[in-house]
């Protein structure tokens, strides 16, 4: 396969096109069309850290990659009102506490909130279980530090994503790609012509009538889903009644003179608010559902919660949440919000690129129409769609709030039933069970699930092999050195304005 042709230069056109360039053999020729009238979607400033291992198989540094986006440090994400009103939970990266070699530790964990709730511990020995979080307790003092020393040690349990500006990222991997022999061409793709037998495409047309041909397309053009949808007619699987968010609001907003490192989301009347703080601007939008609020008092909200001065007028977007039958089909692969999209919550749709980057280079085809490659794809992707589905319907349904018909349907609707029975057995057994390579592990289906206020009947009852004394002071040792670990980190402001600032860059 010797011409690979990228439709789209938004993030996902961008991330395709620098990976591909890295990999490729030397006579792979590609090309990426992109149209400045069309332009991009550009929202999407929070990530998750499996970012971190793409940047470092491109080999970019962390410190100029945040530099060139304003980008800030990401612990995990505050969760404020989900559960009930007035309640809040972190769902942070990294792990909690300390797994024994045949118990988990949140099984050591539930059996002292047990012990607190039956009034035999004080209910200050239990605490949250947060409070066994590196990431959390840093976030909540404003610190940072990057993970270090061997896997026994407190420090190697941090973990970080980004909060950065997206178009910026594409620009720096733009002139990667294109340094790598990517060939850009500006213009707007306006026909797609395709084998009348096979169905695969030759070519696209372009506006000036230029036409590229190629023997694998990537269609990377947003929602449009030109190559994918419009000309191959793969089908939109609808996942709109688990999800029912189908609108946003987006707007910039003046940065925090102190940016914390992790992401906010406010639970609002009918959705969320995201509020995402980068070195020079502050992100903020509202998801919600059309069927529960209108465009107008959509915006009175959000306009009416955000605390810093707006930088330009709001942008109002519509989305559909779930994904293509196939994401490859003919000799054409969907990458990106062509191929499907999960409302932002847990901020996985650029995560949801990198992993059809990495399952197409695995999956690398002798020629672009190449059967069984694509079955593999196509599995593997709405498998990844699907756990990541399940694990936001999670936030919605597993709540008590019946104060707005918004939040009355999402914790009456009917859930997956993969969900379900990851539900009943936390709920009956405290175990969760995830596929080895999922994206979300149990330590982020903890978090969840507690924070949304569902609690296990039992822990593990191993765990009564370890005397009550011990356990009591093991965890109350542990908490204690969590704590002071934090509180040893330098400020996340003074890493930033050490390492990741521009003036740095420059000095
Ligand atoms: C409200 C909202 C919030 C989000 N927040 C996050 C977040 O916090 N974290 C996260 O990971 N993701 C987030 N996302 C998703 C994220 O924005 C996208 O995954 C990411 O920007 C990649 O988009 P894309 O490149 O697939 O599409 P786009 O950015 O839309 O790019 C499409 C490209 O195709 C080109 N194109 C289209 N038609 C043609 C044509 N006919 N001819 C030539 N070129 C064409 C366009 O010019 C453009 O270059 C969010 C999305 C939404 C809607």
């Amino acid at each position: 396969m010797k011409r690979v042709v990228i439709v789209g230069g938004g993030t996902s056109g961008w991330m395709c096109a620098a990976a591909l360039a890295r990999v490729s053999p030397p006579q792979t020729h590609i090309t990426l069309i992109e149209s400045d009238d069309i332009g991009i979607i550009g929202v999407g400033e929070a990530t998750i850290p499996l970012l971190a291992e793409f940047n470092q198989f491109l080999g970019i540094d962390e410190h100029e990659m945040l530099r060139a986006c304003s980008g800030t440090f990401k612990l995990g994400i505050e969760f404020i009102d989900w559960y009930k009103k007035a309640e809040r939970y972190f769902h942070p990266f990294g792990f909690f506490g300390k797994d024994t070699p045949d118990i988990p530790f949140h099984q050591l964990w539930l059996k002292l909130n047990k012990l607190a709730r039956d009034g035999v511990i004080s209910k200050d020995i239990a605490s949250d279980i947060c409070d066994y979080n590196l990431c959390t307790r840093a976030a909540k003092l404003g610190r940072f530090a990057q993970p270090q020393g061997g896997a026994n040690t407190i420090m190697s349990t941090m973990r970080h994503a980004y909060h950065f500006d997206s178009s910026a990222y594409g620009k720096l991997l733009r002139r990667y790609a294109e340094q790598k022999q990517v060939m850009r061409i500006e213009g707007k793709v306006v026909d797609v012509c395709q084998d009348r037998i096979s169905g695969n495409i030759h070519s696209v047309v372009l506006e000036s009538g230029q036409e590229i041909e190629g023997d694998l397309f990537i269609d990377c053009s947003g929602f449009r889903a030109l190559l994918i949808a419009e000309h191959l007619k793969s089908e939109f699987i609808d996942w709109s009644k688990y999800l029912p968010c189908d609108r946003a609001i987006a707007i910039q907003t003046t940065s925090y003179s102190n940016p914390p490192a992790y992401t906010r989301a406010y639970a609002q009347k009918a959705g969320w608010r995201w509020e995402i703080p980068l070195q020079n601007r502050t992100g903020n939008g509202y998801v919600y559902s059309s069927a529960h609020l209108s465009q107008d008092a959509a915006l009175n909200s959000l306009m009416g919660s955000i605390q810093t001065t707006p930088l330009h007028e709001p942008r109002h977007l519509k989305f559909r949440t779930g994904h293509r039958q196939t994401f490859w089909q003919n000799n054409c692969v969907a990458i990106g919000l062509a191929g499907g999209f999960i409302e932002p919550l847990e901020s996985t749709s650029i995560h949801l690129v990198q992993v059809g980057i990495q399952h197409l280079t695995k999956w690398w085809p002798a020629n672009g129409d190449s059967g069984a490659e694509k079955t593999r794809y196509n599995q593997a992707m709405a498998a990844e769609y699907q756990d990541i589905r399940d694990f936001i319907v999670l936030h919605y349904s597993a709540t008590s709030r019946n104060d707005s018909a918004f939040w009355r349907h999402v914790r009456d609707m009917p859930i997956p039933q993969t969900l379900k029975e990851k539900i009943e057995f936390f709920q009956s057994s405290g175990q969760i069970f995830t596929k080895p390579d999922a994206l979300f592990t149990p330590h982020s289906w903890i978090a969840v699930m507690l924070g949304q206020g569902i609690q296990p009947a039992h822990y593990d009852e191993l765990v009564d092999r370890i005397p009550q004394k011990a356990l009591v002071s093991n965890l109350h040792g542990l908490r204690e050195s969590i704590r002071r670990t934090a509180e040893s980190m330098t400020t996340h402001q003074h890493y930033l304005i050490t390492h990741c600032t521009p003036c740095k860059s420059a000095s």
